[in-house]
């Protein structure tokens, strides 16, 4: 009965954004539904339990990227912080020639995104570990065209995070809510310390909600200097910028 719900508001929701979304990709949506909800009566996962406000709110809202065509085909997308599975894991289902790394400092978090990728065939790999960590490392430093981050950090903090593990030419997408404007002027000056310029930001509504969702867009413009990522917890407590 719950799943009928979600199956319904995703149906009605990705039309309305004009999101495609086949039949394939709505039966792993609703057996990634399925697994969140088990696991997430043994660990902490998510707090919104309500099947339509989850079907907006994860699902529905983890697809604004590709209802603006910013996702190029056959992408290497790193979703930094990407706890229980958003946006990446959307984002892997609905576009499966995209390859999705899931980054997460949490353990618990991993195993579960794990369990989602084996048994749904996802093009994807879970990774613990900080991003400031990854952002040093061979093997993710620039090796991505296209980042993703949600109910992370501020802004600057943020880029901190995403711009050195991106190729030069490849864009940060951050969800962010109205508060972005307070994070801009001090955003723009830490991406252009770390080789990006932000580039806009683009409204992202969720069809019958008034939620003021928006993408902030930031590009690479060239590499980023050593310096940067600087070592774990230090961009949240002293930002760029
Ligand atoms: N992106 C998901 C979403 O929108 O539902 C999860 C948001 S949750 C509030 C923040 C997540 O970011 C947590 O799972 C946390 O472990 C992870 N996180 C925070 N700082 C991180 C860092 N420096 N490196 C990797 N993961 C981090």
């Amino acid at each position: 009965m719950e799943d009928q719900r979600v199956k319904a508001r995703l149906e009605e929701g990705f039309a309305a954004m004009g999101v495609c979304c086949d039949g394939a990709a709505l039966g792993k949506l609703l057996r990634f539904h399925a697994l969140l909800m088990e696991w997430n009566a043994r660990i902490d996962l998510t707090a919104v339990l309500d099947p339509v406000e989850m079907a907006d709110r994860h699902y529905l809202d983890s697809a604004a990227p590709l209802a603006k065509g910013l996702i190029p085909q056959g992408a290497r997308v790193v979703d930094v912080g990407t706890g229980a599975g958003f946006p990446g894991v959307p984002l892997a289902i609905l576009r499966p020639d995209l390859h999705v790394t899931l980054l997460d400092a949490l353990r618990k978090r991993v195993d579960f995104l794990q369990a989602v990728i084996d048994e749904l065939g996802l093009s994807a790999t879970a990774v613990h570990m900080r991003a400031e960590d990854a952002g040093r490392s061979p093997g993710f430093r620039e090796a991505y065209d296209l980042a993703v981050s949600r109910a992370v950090a501020a802004t600057p903090v943020l880029l901190e995070l995403m711009l050195p593990l991106l190729k030069v030419g490849g864009s940060a997408i951050a969800w962010k809510g109205p508060g972005v404007q307070e994070e801009l002027a001090q955003g723009k000056r830490a991406a252009h310390l770390l080789g990006g310029e932000i580039g806009g930001v683009l409204e992202a509504p969720v069809p019958g909600r008034d939620w003021q969702h928006v993408l902030l867009v930031c590009g690479k413009k060239q590499k980023t200097a050593r310096q940067y990522p600087r070592r774990a917890g230090t961009p949240g407590k002293n930002p760029l910028g």
